[in-house]
């Protein structure tokens, strides 16, 4: 299986995420030892963004929590 995938590097990738083949014209990043297309980059970019925003949330919910349990004073 190495010695395949290595057999094919430099002439196409393999999308660990949609798992389409893609030739080098194609852009994408290697992260770790997955290649990633251009188009899930996009993706993720936008699920990161989103799970940015989503944490900040996540964290002023929990200040509000905290100072509820304050007024409650439990
Ligand atoms: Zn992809």
């Amino acid at each position: 299986m190495e010695a395949y995938a290595e057999h094919h590097t430099g002439k196409m990738n393999y999308c660990f995420f949609c798992e389409n083949i893609s030739y080098k014209k194609v852009p994408g990043k290697e992260v770790g030892n997955k290649w990633i297309c251009i188009n899930c980059l996009h993706q993720l970019k936008e699920i990161f963004e989103g799970l940015e925003r989503w944490e900040e949330e996540m964290a002023m919910g929990s200040k509000m929590q905290d100072q509820i349990d304050e007024n409650l004073g439990i």
